[in-house]
C-alpha cells in the first residue's frame, strides 16, 4: 500500500518511459504507451473464463471455476519487459498499473462479478525481503482500486521447506524451489470465492501448490487471475 502510494506519488511528479519500449509517457498513472497498449498479445481467455487452454492446463487436483491472463507471455517478446520490469526492476508501479489495465478489461465481461476477494500468490519473506515488494499483492492493489474487491494476505504462507519430498502434493513438488506451502489463516476466506492473482503462469504449479492449501478452507471457490500466461497453447 505504501509502497504504491509513494510510487504513484512519483509518477505524478516526473513523467516516465514506457515499461515496454521506453519512449516517454507524459499520461500520469500510465506504464506503457498508447502503442504497446494496442500492441499487447492479448489472449481471448476472458470470453471462456471456463474453459480456455489455461483453465483447462490448471486443472488438477484442486476444483478450479474460472482463470484468464491479459497477454500471452513469451520469452524475449518485448512485452516481457514489463514483467521484467515487475520482478527485477524495483517498479511495485508497474505491477500496480498493470493490475488497473487489467481489471478496467475484464471489468467488460464481468469476471469479477462473483469474486468476494483477491488473494495475491504469496512470495517466500526471503524473496519479499530481496525484492521489497511482492508484485502479486501490488497488481492485486490495482485489480482492487478499480473493483472495489478487499485483497486478503496471510491465508496460505510459504516456508521453509525442511522435511522430506515424499510428504509433499505432487504441486508442491513441483514448486518446491521456493519451499513448502502452508494454509495460515483460512477464517479470512471462509464460504467466499476468491481469486488468486498472479503475475505469470506457466506449468501452473506454484497456482495449484496455493489452490491445494487453499481448498481446506470451508465452502471456499477458486478461480485465477494472471497478468501473463506462459503455458502451452491450444
Ligand atoms: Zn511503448
Amino acid at each position: 500500500m505504501t509502497v504504491s502510494l509513494l510510487a504513484r506519488l512519483a509518477d505524478l511528479i516526473s513523467p516516465r518511459a514506457c515499461a515496454v519500449c521506453g519512449c516517454r509517457i507524459e499520461a500520469p498513472g500510465h506504464v506503457i504507451c498508447a502503442a504497446c497498449n494496442m500492441m499487447l498479445p492479448r489472449t481471448s481467455f476472458a470470453e471462456h473464463p471456463y474453459d480456455n487452454v489455461m483453465a483447462k492446463n490448471l486443472w488438477g487436483i484442486v476444483p478450479l471455476e474460472k482463470a484468464v491472463a491479459l497477454m500471452r507471455y513469451e520469452h524475449g517478446s518485448q512485452a516481457c519487459n514489463i514483467v521484467y520490469g515487475m520482478k527485477y526492476g524495483s517498479h511495485p508501479d508497474f505491477c500496480y498499473q498493470m493490475g488497473r489495465l487489467m481489471a478496467m478489461e475484464l471489468m467488460a465481461t464481468d469476471f469479477f462479478g462473483d469474486i468476494d476477494v483477491l488473494m495475491p500468490v504469496p512470495l517466500t519473506s526471503k524473496r519479499m525481503v530481496v525484492r521489497g515488494y511482492n508484485q502479486s499483492e501490488e497488481m492485486a492493489r490495482g485489480i482492487a482500486d478499480i473493483t472495489g474487491l478487499p485483497v486478503v494476505t496471510g491465508v496460505v504462507r510459504r516456508t521453509v521447506f525442511k522435511g522430506s519430498q515424499t510428504s509433499l502434493n505432487r504441486w508442491e513438488r513441483q514448486d518446491n524451489m521456493e519451499g513448502a506451502w502452508e494454509l495460515a489463516d483460512g477464517h479470512k476466506v471462509a464460504g467466499k470465492h476468491v481469486a488468486i492473482v498472479d503475475d505469470v503462469v506457466t506449468t501452473g504449479a506454484t497456482i495449484m501448490a496455493c489452490a491445494s492449501q487453499l481448498i481446506k478452507v470451508r465452502n471456499v471457490r477458486i478461480s485465477v487471475v494472471c497478468l501473463g500466461y506462459a503455458g502451452k497453447a491450444p
